[in-house]
């Protein structure tokens, strides 16, 4: 559990300030964590109890500004936490500042038809996406649907590389994890089957600390109370790294008629509870491509910083969801615009006094 957190006088504690700060709390049996920030470092006092002692004892530090101890069992999430003027940046944009954040490209990447995916990319960096998707590993419900290879990963690096687009593939395990980000991958998506796998979500956080890798955490499909959803990007802001998107995608059970229950209307209390950007998936959502633009327009309206949309040249030759759910580059062209004309007209939260 998290008990507070330290800010410095300074952006950055020197090595001899944490060095010191460290021994305090391991005198309480406490361990600090450094959180590297846009602008500043905070640190999180990870321990067991409340210990008036060593916050008296920290706050005595000339270095030190404040020590908060915050109320939350999302301490860092908290709007009200040291993180709350922390901006995710992916690539060069800073998510849901200036405008909408577009996330766009094929649900599966289909490792036969390497120019399709190719085909979309540079469609939709026309189109305004401001990174690209592409799904390498599924985590399909039937195991005899296609799994994905790693080959497929190759095809998403040449994307990049074409179009200078920053990228987003989903990692299901510590293996996949190495892989994407021995390859570069910038942004990590963990999907709504493992958003409740807290020791995957600590390995990512770990294993970005520090770094400019940004994580896209999907809502669990099964996870009602919005809490426990900001309690899941707890676990990698934790472990270490500030840069976490949430995304409703949908929960079950499903809507009579739509692949899920759509949630997009959570956004304004996630805004509202934590300073993370919403960045809303809408194909999951409702499944089918005829109905994403309008709930792109709703999730902009309730408030959401970004979307998440599947998109494909030719979704009837797609795989994956790509041939129900993918809309096309034009498409996107105009939920593009139709979402930049409401952006300022969303939702915003107060600010925190
Ligand atoms: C996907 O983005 O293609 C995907 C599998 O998403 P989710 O985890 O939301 O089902
Ligand atoms: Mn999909």
């Amino acid at each position: 559990m998290l008990d507070g957190m330290i800010i410095p006088k300074a952006g950055k504690l020197t090595p001899e300030q944490l060095e010191e700060v460290e021994r305090i709390a391991g005198e309480f049996d406490c361990s600090i964590l450094e959180i590297v920030g846009r602008n500043r470092c905070v640190y999180a006092i990870l321990g067991d109890e409340n210990r008036e002692l060593m916050f008296t004892r920290l706050r005595g530090l000339d270095f030190v500004s404040r020590v908060d101890l915050i109320e939350s069992s999302y301490k860092s999430m908290d709007r009200k936490s040291a993180l709350a003027e922390h901006k995710v940046k992916v690539g060069d944009t800073f998510v849901g500042e200036g405008g909408p954040f577009f996330i766009g490209g094929h649900c599966t990447v289909d490792p036969a038809e390497p120019n399709l995916y190719l085909e979309t990319a540079s469609a939709l960096k026309e189109a305004g996406v401001d990174a690209l998707r592409g799904g390498v590993w599924k985590p399909r419900t039937n195991p005899y649907s296609y799994q994905g290879v790693s080959k497929a990963l190759e095809i998403v690096l040449e994307a990049k590389t074409r179009t200078g687009l920053p990228v987003d593939v989903e990692v299901m395990d510590a293996e996949q994890l190495t892989i994407a980000l021995d390859a570069g991958i910038d942004v990590l998506q963990i999907g709504t089957r493992n958003a409740l796998n807290y020791s995957l979500l600590k390995e990512v956080g770990k294993h970005t600390a520090g770094s400019t890798t940004a994580v896209l955490l999907k809502r669990g499909r099964h996870m009602a109370p919005p809490n426990e959803f900001i309690a899941a990007a707890e676990y990698i802001v934790a472990a270490g790294n500030p840069n976490v998107m949430l995304c409703p995608r949908g929960t079950m059970p499903a809507l009579d008629g739509y692949r899920n229950q759509p949630d997009e209307s959570i956004t304004p209390l996630l805004k509202n509870r934590t300073w993370a950007p919403v960045v809303v998936d809408p194909s999951h959502s409702v499944g089918l491509a005829d109905y994403v633009p309008a709930a792109c327009m709703a999730a902009m309206a309730y408030g959401a910083d970004g979307l998440c949309i599947e998109a494909h040249v030719d979704p009837a030759r797609g795989i994956g969801d790509d041939p129900k759910q993918a809309v096309t580059p034009a498409a996107f062209s105009e939920i593009v615009a139709a979402c930049r004309e409401i952006w300022p007209r969303r939702f915003q939260a107060d600010p925190v006094r």
